[in-house]
């Protein structure tokens, strides 16, 4: 079936991945949220997280959105440690969103970069 809403962009890269239509690694998945790994990590542990609602970037955000990125925030340590990046505060990781051009964002679907591992790291 083809959606045809607001919250699923037919042309989005990264909607077909949260449904599926795009393989990659995945992390994490619940009802709202799909992880996987990045295809290009620069980091030992790289993944993003992503909700599965099509939302371009930061700068759509609303305080509708206030609880799910809450959640997703709040589950990007756990699934640090999952995926092997040593605790705090010797280990941690770095959470990052790129927002817009001069942000440094190449896909338009709202994703958070979870990076950690040993360094040296290829970028970051
Ligand atoms: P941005 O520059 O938008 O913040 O980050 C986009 C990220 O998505 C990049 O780190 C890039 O490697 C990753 N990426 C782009 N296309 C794909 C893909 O098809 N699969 C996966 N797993 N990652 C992708
Ligand atoms: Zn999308």
């Amino acid at each position: 079936m083809t959606l045809h809403s607001p919250f699923h962009d037919d042309n989005c890269i990264f909607c077909k991945i949260a449904a599926g239509k795009i393989p990659s690694r995945k992390v994490y998945e619940d009802d709202d949220i799909f992880v996987f790994d990045d295809i290009n990590p620069w980091a030992p542990v790289h993944f993003l997280m992503i909700p599965k609602a099509h939302i371009p970037s930061m700068a759509q955000v609303g305080s509708e959105h206030a609880a799910l990125l809450g959640r997703m925030m709040t589950l990007a340590p756990k699934l640090a440690l999952e995926k092997g990046c040593k605790p705090y505060p010797e280990g941690g990781y770095r959470i990052v969103t790129n927002t817009g051009a001069e942000g440094g964002q190449e896909v338009h679907h709202l994703h958070i970069h979870v990076m950690g591992g040993p360094r040296p790291w290829l970028k970051g």
